[in-house]
């Protein structure tokens, strides 16, 4: 197998690029039917780097792709052009067999407007721009750019060792902004096991609580990836961990198979320890009291694919926390849905939109039960919506339940939001020592008339 080396400073100028090479990531409705006008965000290389790339002498290894890699985002309206169209269609069947979608992006010429992030937390370099289609065979060379066939799946040993962690007894919602990032932790709060590392990214990046510094990577703890959408995973590359404690990408990583970019690919490069779920015959794990499950892999729609995680501790009444990362309750495995019945849901999605008919009803016998809403504030996406807030509360979840990460920036203080949940230790205080130097404050607010108090959690 020939490798390419990137080419250095020197013999390549990566930015501004000239042309990307362009696969569509995401999708946001805009005002109107599904399917008529959208924000657009494609997860891109560079073109011209692709080009000087001689693909017949071999595959192209991922590498350190951060100066290639970038992300565009572009508002398309149905009508504008075949192309369009047809991108446009792709995106709305996505639940279904939506078809991947390779474009190229031509800068400073068209009439289209681009948001062109250099990386996840940009800023944005507002450009105009033509789009047009890839040919089949550089489409064939792109996906193998972006592949991860040429990594194992890891056996059903090595997830169970990395799975096997000391006795967890809370749980964490941290604040990250729109993302999501939570965690088991043992009695000193600490993490034994994360799920997810995310946080804000592109115009969300700035919901991220500036100063969080403190995630603690102490326990090298493993990371469930719940999906590999870019706020579930992107605070991995900030400096939210502790120096002291450790970096985060030379944890465990377990994560699904599923498409992706370059993006994600360039982050994936700089993994040391990637366990990815083999999906053939396990659908799920028990680890103690952490059961991982993953969802149907034939989806196309990354969220709904994933892993889903519970975790049991000694106080659950019922089938304890369940962790469903951005899958819709319709979509979570038939062993969830067929038993439901739990003390803490981290409500799917960031608390957009769901299908209210089918979200679970809390334990009936707890006295303690949470809803955790994990979102930046503000937000494009308007989450957590209200019509999936009162979804909730249709099913006897109470205002009195609920928690939402950004409650702490409510009041105006610039306060961290992390969510603790721990009903043995009703904490009090305003922040909990730690035994390492990594610290979390867990702060809550609720506001009472006129005032915003920290109250228990
Ligand atoms: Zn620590
Ligand atoms: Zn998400």
């Amino acid at each position: 197998m020939t490798f390419f080396q990137l080419p250095s400073d020197s013999e390549f100028e990566p930015r501004p690029e000239r042309r990307i090479y362009a696969v569509l990531d995401s999708v946001e409705w805009l005002e109107g039917e599904i399917g008529e006008r959208g924000s657009f965000a494609f997860d891109a290389v560079n073109a011209d780097w692709f080009d000087s790339i001689d693909t017949e002498l071999g595959p192209v290894r991922a590498g350190t792709l951060d100066p290639v890699v970038s992300i565009a985002e572009i508002v398309l309206a149905s009508g504008q052009s075949i192309l369009i169209d047809e991108i446009i269609r792709n995106a709305a069947n996505k639940d279904e067999a939506g078809e991947r979608r390779w474009i190229e992006i031509l800068f400073d010429q068209g009439d289209l407007i681009v948001s062109h992030f250099p990386n996840l937390f940009g800023p944005p370099a507002v450009r105009k721009a033509d789009i047009k289609p890839v040919p089949e065979k550089a489409v064939a060379a792109l996906e193998q750019l972006v592949s991860l066939d040429e990594i194992d799946s890891a056996t059903q040993k090595n997830l169970e060792a990395a799975l096997a962690i000391q006795p967890g007894l809370a749980v964490s919602v941290y604040d990250v902004g729109q993302g999501n990032c939570n965690a088991v932790l043992n009695a000193a709060y600490q993490p034994l096991l994360y799920y997810d590392f995310g946080g804000g990214v592109m115009w969300h990046a700035g919901t991220v609580p500036p100063g969080l510094i403190g995630l603690c990577v102490c326990n090298h703890p493993p990371v469930i990836l719940s999906h590999w959408d870019w706020d579930h995973w992107a605070n991995a590359l900030r400096a939210v961990t502790h120096a002291a404690s450790g970096d985060p990408l030379a944890l465990p990583w377990i994560a699904p198979r599923q498409k992706i970019g370059a993006v994600h690919r360039a982050f994936i490069a700089k993994l040391s320890n990637l366990l990815l779920w083999p999906d053939q015959g396990l659908t799920k794990l028990d680890v103690g009291p952490i059961s991982v499950h993953k969802c149907d892999s034939t989806r196309s729609n990354r969220n709904h694919s994933g892993l889903v995680m519970e975790f049991r501790p000694g106080w659950a009444k019922g089938n304890g926390v369940l962790f469903p990362g951005d899958c819709d309750y319709d979509f979570l495995p038939d062993q969830v849905r067929q038993k439901q019945n739990y003390d803490v849901i981290c409500v799917p999605h960031h608390g957009g939109k769901s299908p209210s008919a089918n979200v679970f009803a809390p334990v009936a016998a707890a006295s303690y039960k949470r809803l955790c809403y994990s979102a930046g504030d503000p937000n494009n996406y308007r989450h957590p919506r209200q019509e999936t807030i009162n979804a909730h509360r249709a099913k006897k979840w109470t205002p009195r339940d609920e928690r939402y990460t950004f409650t702490g920036r409510k009041s105006g203080k610039q306060k961290f939001g992390h969510i603790l949940l721990d009903p043995v230790w009703m904490v009090r205080s305003r922040s909990i020592p730690s035994p390492c130097a990594c610290e979390v404050p867990y702060y809550q607010y609720r506001h009472n008339h006129r005032h915003w108090f920290t109250y228990a959690i």
